[in-house]
């Protein structure tokens, strides 16, 4: 396609030139409408008028004029010339004439006729009867030989005697209204497309005011990609619909940096993880290779290799599992059952080793405890909040696990007399891979720093929250809050569909 032919459609396309081509469009319909209603009521202004003069020039014939044997007598002071005047006037327009349509003639001979009139044609039989016996008075317009229009109104006026009805008719040219109504029209007509055409222009200039900062915006959006999430469109500071929009892009745009970081933290924590069991293998197999000569030391070298294999299975397996709550496979089956037997069958499991380890485990649940759960869930997030306990409780400390009814739902707390966690921590101890350093030790049974992430997916599974309250070297608190009767639209497993992922949000 030729260059000119895209620039053209370019340029039609553009919501600026529709939005012109709306205004004109809008213009001259309006133009026109309003135009004609305009034209039709001047029209009738000037009938109505013209009409009124008529029947007031009628009155006046009907009192100047009389009919006596078939002469008209005009009455009036003839030295008076305001009223030498009226009858000049009435008599541009005018005829008398008896019921066969002979023009009557005054006593001087004039016929009762005037010029005006008789360019115009005299009147038939026919019309003259009709005019006569219609107590209405007769409305006519008729054009003389150039086509000028005269409005006639005619009617009987009586003799002296009040019997013999003569025809008298008088009438006014319709030229000047004709001509200002046509002046009207062709102004009008003037004056449309240049109305049309500063239309045009006013919608072409506003649309480009309009539409400018959106381009704006649209040229900043398009600057920030992937790599650099940092920038932001700069607000315009209008606080309108605009801003609103920057604003909200913005904040999308927020979103998107701290997802892209969140993913770039996990890959970099995943790759971390999973090369410390890689290098020790590798170490581990070399030394082996390098340095063992008995069998013992192979098969301790291969022991310590398998440990680290088995860490490695477990980093995987969470992973997946992570994975899988994240991008919403991982849906709840929920069943309703009794919370309680749940958290006392976690609490027993937990007793014997750690009687060995003298922290002391106590639960506190009521009998009933009714909830709409995911068994698994629950009980891999109960388990790992009691191991977690148990694990940071010194011995000679004490866990307790205590269930709660609430109106609105179950809260369960898990709480230890072991060493806590600085403040500085707390906010990060439920991101995916976070330890606090220096606590755990190393070693497979290091913490992969997944538990809590998975306690806090699945509370907010279930629609719950789960809080921590901690005081270093006095113990840790915490407390999950899980509502019983979860609504059923907002059920997360409802009709299969994904439930929330967003791992690390509490
Ligand atoms: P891990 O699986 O390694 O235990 P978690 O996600 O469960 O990881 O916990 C993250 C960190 O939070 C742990 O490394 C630990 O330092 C801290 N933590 C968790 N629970 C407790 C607790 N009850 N007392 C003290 N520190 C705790």
């Amino acid at each position: 396609m030729p260059r000119r032919v895209r620039k053209f459609q370019h340029i039609t396309r553009s919501l600026r030139f529709r939005l012109t081509v709306s205004y004109a469009l809008f213009f001259s319909v309006m133009l026109i409408g309003v135009g004609t209603i305009y034209r039709r009521n001047l029209a009738t202004i000037l009938d109505t008028q013209i009409r009124d003069g008529l029947e007031q020039e009628w009155a006046a014939v009907k009192g100047y004029l009389r009919i006596e044997n078939d002469r008209p007598i005009w009455y009036y002071d003839r030295d008076d010339p305001d009223e030498s005047f009226i009858i000049e006037r009435l008599r541009r327009v005018f005829v008398v004439a008896d019921g066969q349509g002979t023009v009557l003639a005054d006593a001087q001979g004039n016929l009762q006729i005037s010029e005006a009139y008789e360019s115009i044609g005299r009147d038939s039989p026919a019309h003259i009867a009709a005019a006569l016996h219609s107590q209405q008075p007769q409305w006519e317009v008729r054009k003389n030989a150039k086509g000028v229009p005269y409005l006639l109104r005619s009617g009987a006026v009586y003799d002296e005697n009040n019997r013999k009805p003569y025809f008298v008719a008088v009438g006014r040219s319709l030229a000047d209204n004709s001509h200002i109504l046509e002046q009207f029209t062709w102004t009008y007509v003037a004056i449309i497309p240049l109305v049309i055409v500063s239309g045009c222009l006013l919608g072409w200039f506003l649309a480009a005011r309009g539409l400018t900062p959106v381009l704006e915006v649209a040229q900043a959006a398009q600057r920030i990609s992937g790599s650099n999430l940092r920038l932001r469109i700069p607000s315009r500071g209008a606080h309108d619909e605009l801003d609103f929009l920057i604003e909200t892009f913005n904040r999308m745009i927020d979103r998107l940096e701290n997802s892209f970081n969140q993913i770039r933290q996990f890959s970099t924590d995943v790759s971390h993880e999973l090369r410390t069991p890689i290098t020790a293998i590798r170490g581990q197999l070399e030394v082996a290779l390098f340095t063992a000569s008995t069998a013992d030391q192979y098969r301790e070298a291969m022991l310590n290799s398998l440990q680290d294999v088995e860490r490695l299975s477990q980093i995987v397996r969470a992973l997946l599992l992570l994975s899988q709550a994240e991008s919403g496979q991982l849906a709840l089956q929920k069943t309703r059952m009794n919370l309680s037997e749940l958290v006392a069958d976690v609490v027993d499991q937990f007793q014997i080793p750690y009687e060995e380890a003298r922290v002391r485990l106590t639960a506190d649940l009521p009998g009933d405890c009714p909830a709409e759960v995911d068994r698994i869930q629950i009980e891999r997030m109960v388990s790992n909040l009691v191991s977690n306990a148990m694990k940071f409780t010194p011995a000679g400390g004490e866990v307790r696990v205590r269930l709660r009814n609430e109106t609105d739902g179950v809260e369960l707390v898990i709480e230890d007399t072991g060493c806590g966690i600085a403040t500085d921590h707390l906010p990060h101890i439920f991101d995916r891979f976070y330890r606090v350093p220096g606590r755990d030790g190393s070693g497979p049974e290091r913490g992969l720093g997944l538990g809590l992430s998975f306690v806090a997916w699945i509370a907010k599974a279930h629609q719950g929250n789960v809080r921590v309250e901690s005081s270093p070297g006095k113990g840790s608190r915490f407390v999950v809050f899980l509502p019983v009767s979860v609504p059923a639209d907002r059920r997360p497993d409802a009709a299969g569909t994904p439930v929330a992922s967003g791992m690390n949000e509490l």
